[in-house]
């Protein structure tokens, strides 16, 4: 199973402090960590876990951080020969306080370097996967190039609307999957999402759109399916939750390769919804999934 991936690869960079920076002061952090980020890493680094060949298109920096993030991708199994390198690596520079607020500066670096004329080197890489997934962490040109090559092929278009932004209706009616958080799916539809019926609106205001199933997750709530033929709730597995972070990116690398297998669209969310719950019982968001878990 082949899945081409346009999307960002970061690096994280945690610092824990007694509480989050004042303007002006210097403050001192008791503990830094390094971590592979990005929502297109992330949900590579799942999907390849999880079986798929992930072809990666995307930019780090022509930088150390840039090396070390290919690195991590190709030690997961990723293919890194369309990451071409160029200005600084992605950063996240973030603060986390005991209280579990946290503070975030995010340097999108080489992610806002890749375009479509980098995207249109790649149609064959596209035209020949089993599915395109992406993000919102690249610059919007590229991901409606990517789109825009895919559906002219007929392929499977899984798009993470994430970070929240509006999207025109040009892309949306090309994507096969459309997979909000419920902050993405208001500010996409201009909807409330606080109701049942509020989210089958949003959904329904989606579809008329072109988009072909939308899924909203929606935490430890789990999440709702929408589209032409059927809609549904499946519930999120309760755990012992430890981070949250790359929840999401966990549920759409697994969904991904849920729906390239046949499954059923139901029985994909069911597999992402076991993955995401995995993940957030682990520190950070990219950990080893143990087969055993997957059986
Ligand atoms: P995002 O990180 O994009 O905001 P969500 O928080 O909606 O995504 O989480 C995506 C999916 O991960 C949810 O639909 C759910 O299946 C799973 N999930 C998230 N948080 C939890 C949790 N605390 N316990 C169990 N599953 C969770």
């Amino acid at each position: 199973m082949d899945i081409s991936l346009v999307g960002s690869i970061n690096i994280d960079l945690v610092y824990r402090v007694p509480y989050v920076v004042k303007n002006g002061e210097t403050l001192h952090s008791a503990s830094h960590s390094v971590h592979f980020g990005g929502k297109g890493a992330n949900q590579a680094v799942t999907a390849s876990q999880l079986g798929a060949n992930v072809h990666f298109i995307g930019k780090v920096g022509a930088d150390d951080f840039g090396g070390q993030a290919i690195n991590n991708l190709k030690e997961k199994g990723v293919y890194t020969d369309s990451v071409q390198k160029e200005g600084a690596t992605g950063q996240a520079i973030i603060q986390v306080t005991d209280a579990g607020d946290n503070a975030i500066v995010l340097f999108p670096g080489a992610n806002f370097l890749v375009t479509p004329e980098q995207i249109e080197q790649e149609a064959d890489i596209i035209s020949s996967s089993n599915a395109l997934l992406l993000q919102l962490e690249v610059p919007l040109e590229a991901v409606e190039k990517a789109v825009e090559i895919a559906a002219e092929h007929g392929q499977m278009v899984i798009l993470n609307p994430a970070p929240s932004q509006k999207l025109p209706d040009s892309l949306l009616k090309n994507v096969t999957f459309l997979t909000p958080n419920e902050t993405e799916l208001a500010q996409l539809t201009g909807i409330e999402t606080t109701s049942e019926e509020n989210i089958r609106a949003a959904c329904s205001l989606l579809l008329d759109k072109g988009v072909g199933t939308v899924v909203v997750t929606l935490g430890s709530k789990g999440s709702f399916y929408m589209n032409r033929e059927e809609s549904g709730w499946v519930q999120a597995l309760s755990v012992n939750t430890i981070d949250t972070t790359g929840a999401g990116d966990a549920f759409n690398g697994a969904l991904a390769v849920g729906l390239c297998s046949g499954d059923s669209l139901r029985s994909a969310i069911e597999f992402a919804t076991k993955v995401a719950a995995y993940v957030v019982t682990q520190m950070g968001a990219q950990p080893l999934i143990p087969h055993s878990y997957l059986e």
